[in-house]
């Protein structure tokens, strides 16, 4: 426990920080030597609270309940580490408003934020009907077809040709996140005829989810595209593909992107779990997306998929999110269940790389509390020696590539040393990237001269990056990477730190070098 315990208490230095250097990771771009202005006093303490004592990261969607500058700077301080915008409630003509609102924060906080814009995804409604909505009783039947006339307890329209076509007898029709199941005896062009096994009250333009039905719908609807596109010129750093089937759904939001911002795969479709490794392989990152995996698929079974999902992204170095339902009754209570607590608990123990609010910060009463609970149950299982041997008892094994050679080197010497930080400069954010997979027990600080990539990496697991200008050669390398070091207080005077470089300088993919450096007087002076 020395190890952890010493690792809980900030570092003694006060370093001269110096307002004029950019003092801030994000705004210290181009890096400017230390001069010689006064720091307000207060300004330290400050930044202080901006490094995270935990590897977990939170995930914070946006809504009605932080729809304030001020709100959202709130839930930034208490800890959330990206915001995910959701294109389902988002008007399009928004997004740069909100964008811009999160890039202030970002600006005042000195920290790099990830903005994450959720698609929505090819959702399924039904048409509409007569009277607004019907009764239907188990065991009737009850037909879905082409004809856009208002519906009634016998029949409604299902606005898409091409999932009529696609149902077939036996599979199951699922209406308003499952609350009535259907399943299909009948199918023909334009029309499926169903017997209802849970009926109920069914009314205008309710969800639909297919769990057997492969839809032969691409993976981007038209105003997903449109979505798309308005997110990407807002400068998302992340977009969130939903109802992900196939790797190639996933490939189409990839080429629009062109490298502007990484995509996540939300898995929430059970088809998608038959091809889970080729899509984990193409997505950056994924998402454990419980609400609708919940109503796919037997409830009972998503807590195995949640761990076979974490483990198979952790193994291939991807960013993985757990969602839905995390902290669900501080929507309207300023404290948790013990149950919601054990479940953000057991997605930090398995390693995932980040936790996310749904309805929580986006629309309930206690968004400011909901962020700190996680952060706070976050903190506490790291800190717990069962969550090192968990961690450790799923690490994978390097690649054979120089980067994980590298990473898994880096992994050793901090183990050896007992050491709190590697110092990674990264272009792409690459090497960080393979460094976090190695769930080292020592903070990886991504030094990247590139924004986006600061602010991409703010979701993965243990990495706080900042924005400085390239390394020039192998001692500004060492000394620039000592001083952040003591300026981010990831280490003091006398300590050792792990740098992680790729020489020539400027090459983007060419990580060959891991040094100890030691951190001087001199580093905690310019610092
Ligand atoms: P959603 O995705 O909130 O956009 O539906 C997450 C989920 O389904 O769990
Ligand atoms: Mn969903």
């Amino acid at each position: 426990m020395r190890e952890l315990a010493r690792r809980e208490t900030p570092a003694k230095a006060s370093p001269s920080l110096d307002a004029g250097s950019g003092a801030g990771s994000l705004a210290a771009m181009p890096d400017q030597a230390a001069g010689s202005r006064e720091r307000p006093p207060d300004t330290r303490d400050r930044r202080s609270l901006l490094k995270r004592s935990r590897r977990t990261k939170i995930v914070a969607t946006l809504g009605p309940a932080s729809d304030t500058p001020e709100m959202i700077a709130k839930l930034f301080h208490a800890g959330a580490d990206v915001f995910r915008l959701n294109m389902s409630h988002l008007a399009r003509e928004k997004l740069p408003e909100k964008v811009e609102v999160i890039r202030a924060v970002e600006r005042e906080a000195k920290r790099p934020i990830a903005i994450l814009v959720d698609l929505q995804g090819p959702k399924l409604r039904l048409g509409t009907f007569a009277e607004g909505a019907a009764m239907i009783e188990n065991g009737a039947t009850f037909v879905l077809d082409a004809d856009p006339a208002p519906g009634n307890a016998e029949r409604v329209h299902l606005p898409h040709p091409e999932i009529l076509q696609a149902l077939e007898p036996g599979h199951a029709i699922l209406v308003d996140d499952g609350k009535l199941r259907l399943t299909v005896t009948e199918a023909e062009a334009g029309r499926a005829v169903t017997r209802v096994e849970v009926g109920g009250r069914i009314s205008n333009r309710k969800g639909v989810s297919l769990p057997h039905t492969v839809i032969p719908l691409p993976a981007m609807t038209d105003k997903d595209r449109s979505d798309l596109e308005a997110g990407l010129n807002a400068g998302a750093d992340w977009i969130a593909v939903s109802f992900v089937q196939r790797p190639e759904d996933v490939a189409e939001v990839k080429k629009v992107a062109a490298g502007r911002a990484l995509v996540m795969a939300k898995i929430e479709k059970p088809q998608a779990l038959s091809r889970l490794e080729e899509i984990i392989e193409i997505s950056d990152g994924l998402m454990v997306a419980r609400g609708d995996l919940g109503v796919e698929m037997p409830l009972e079974q998503v807590p195995g998929v949640q761990k076979r999902i974490t483990r198979a992204s952790r193994r291939l170095g991807k960013p993985v999110v757990v969602a839905t339902q995390m902290l669900e009754s501080m929507i309207t209570a300023p404290v948790p269940t013990r149950a919601e607590v054990s479940d953000v608990a057991t997605a930090v123990y398995e390693g995932a790389d980040a936790v996310m609010l749904s309805a929580e910060s986006a629309s309930g009463a206690f968004p400011v509390e909901a962020i700190t609970t996680m952060s706070r149950i976050a903190e506490q299982v790291e800190r717990d020696q069962l969550y090192w041997s968990i961690i450790r008892a799923q690490s994978s094994t390097p690649d054979h590539t120089a980067a994980d050679a590298i990473a898994a080197a880096a992994h050793q010497m901090v183990d050896a040393l007992d050491l709190t930080a590697i110092m990674a400069w990264t272009h792409s954010g690459s090497t960080a990237l393979r460094l976090s997979r190695e769930r080292p027990n020592a903070t990886v600080i991504a030094l990247t001269p590139k924004r986006e990539t600061a602010r991409r990496l703010a979701m993965a697991w243990g990495t706080h990056p900042i924005v400085t200008k390239d390394a020039s050669d192998v001692d500004d390398m060492a000394s620039r990477a000592c001083k952040f070091a003591v300026r981010e207080r990831f280490a003091d005077v006398g300590d050792r730190v792990i740098v992680v470089a790729g020489v020539p300088f400027g090459t983007p993919g060419a990580t060959n070098l891991v040094r100890i450096a030691f951190v001087t007087r001199e580093h905690a002076e310019r610092a």
